[in-house]
């Protein structure tokens, strides 16, 4: 084995792991380094804002893979240390307390960390931020004693927060800066349905309201006062303001980077044999009508589809992702699924009574299935998302029409 072919992955979480296992699953067998600043073996973290909320979930079911994995596939796993600087030319990176670790490639999977709110008392007690197993076990320890809380954003983490609290029958006000929830990740239709559906649930829902500081007394936060001046009393807030890219190590070493390192289909940066996967890589997508060039896309199929594209580098069989991405969020007893990048220019066509809480929801570009979103219908959204790979053509009312059969109708392709 030559050292100086190994492969250095900083960061150990969904991009790290899977980059680590695809490797070894397409036969590199170099010397595989794994470093992260957590403590916990790498980790589930859909869950810390759903199951492991509401205690359906426990943290010993939240292992990525098992012990065994590590050590059969020869994947040396550095916990609890934290990179501090690469230098791209030599692949190095240097660790806390000085260490150096050299590699022949060096791939950056050190995802994102909440943004913080900068507002006058924003460090109180009881303000809490949602990204790790800590995180979580924090606020659920402080929701068994709350009887009131507020989310501060109303995205896709916020909403699962405000939900679970909710299950465990704390009062919840969410906060949101824009005029409808889950601005950035849906169109108006689904937003506008998602918001019913938490106020139905018993959730305050205030759109469009700025937070202007938090209230305390003796230390521990009792409201959010508002734009408006109204405050929301609580006895804990809990922040769903969004991420930022944990891209300062590269942008150090010289690697262009614009919110998230900056990397093609397969992961390759600006700087040769330094990679880019997950949350942090701003990453090319596959080429498509109104799609952008490049786009985080914070899910676990990115991180997982982008570190398999970037194996295939490694090992000299380059082969990008052509997957469809998608994405899923469990709110009280609903289950999104949403396959493709809708726009807010695409036809939606919804199919099934959105009043149910079981349906779909169609978006159509120049007649093609370009996006998908499902309530309550997993079966939908796995056809779906084959409808949306094949580019398939339906007309509005074939979409709309329950009784029409859309896996047994052969999608008439893409025309070029
Ligand atoms: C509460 C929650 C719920 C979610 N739910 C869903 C969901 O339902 N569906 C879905 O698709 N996605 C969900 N996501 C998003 C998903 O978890 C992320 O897209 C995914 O974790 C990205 O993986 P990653 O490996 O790129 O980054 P991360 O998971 O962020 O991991 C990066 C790791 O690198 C470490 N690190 C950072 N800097 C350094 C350094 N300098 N040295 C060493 N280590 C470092 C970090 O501490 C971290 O452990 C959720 C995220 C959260 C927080």
């Amino acid at each position: 084995m030559d050292r100086a072919k190994s492969l250095v992955i900083v960061g150990a979480s969904y991009a790290g792991v899977q980059l680590a296992a695809a490797a070894r699953e397409l036969g590199f067998e170099e010397r595989i380094v794994l470093i992260g600043d957590e403590t916990h073996p790498p980790y589930q973290r859909p869950p810390l804002s759903k199951g492991l909320l509401t205690g359906k979930t426990t943290s010993d079911q939240l292992a990525l893979r098992g012990p065994a994995f590590y050590e059969e596939n020869r994947i040396e796993l550095m916990l609890g240390r934290r990179a501090q600087s690469l230098d791209a030319a030599a692949l190095a990176v240097r660790l806390d307390g000085g260490e150096v670790v050299e590699g022949g490639w060096v791939a950056l999977a050190t995802g994102a960390r909440c943004r913080s709110l900068s507002v006058p008392s924003h460090d109180l007690e009881g303000v809490f931020s949602l990204r790790t197993l800590d995180d979580a076990q924090r606020i659920a320890a402080a929701a068994a004693k709350a009887r009131r809380a507020c989310v501060i954003g109303g995205g896709f983490i916020g909403l699962e927060v405000a939900s679970a609290l909710r299950a465990l029958g704390v009062e919840v006000t969410v906060i949101e800066s824009q005029p409808r929830l889950l601005m950035r990740g849906l169109p108006p239709t689904m937003s506008a349905w998602v918001d019913q559906a938490h106020r139905q649930r018993g959730i305050e829902v205030l759109n469009e309201r700025a937070v202007r500081e938090l209230r305390g007394a003796q230390g521990r936060v009792t409201g959010v006062v508002l734009g408006d001046g109204r405050t929301v009393e609580c006895d804990m807030v809990v922040l769903g303001i969004g991420v930022v890219p944990n891209d300062e190590i590269a942008a150090q070493a010289g690697l262009a980077v614009d919110a998230g390192i900056l990397a093609d289909r397969v992961g390759r940066t600006s700087a040769p044999r330094v990679l880019a996967i997950g949350d942090v890589a701003h990453m090319e997508l596959p080429p498509g009508p109104g799609t952008p060039r490049r786009m985080r896309l914070e899910s676990i199929q990115a991180a997982n589809d982008g570190a398999r594209a970037a194996a295939s580098l490694l090992v000299g069989r380059e082969q990008p992702s052509q997957a469809v991405p998608w994405f899923w969020t469990e709110q009280f007893d609903l289950k999104l699924q949403m396959a493709g990048l809708a726009l807010a220019s695409d036809v939606a066509v919804v199919r099934g009574d959105m009043a149910s809480d079981r349906f779909s929801v169609f978006y159509l570009r120049d007649g093609v299935v370009a996006a998908a979103h499902s309530v309550n219908k997993p079966a939908e959204h796995m056809q779906n998302r084959k409808l949306i790979a094949q580019g398939a053509r339906f007309s509005p009312a074939q979409l709309a029409d329950e009784s029409f059969d859309l896996k047994a109708s052969a999608p008439i392709p893409k025309t070029p």
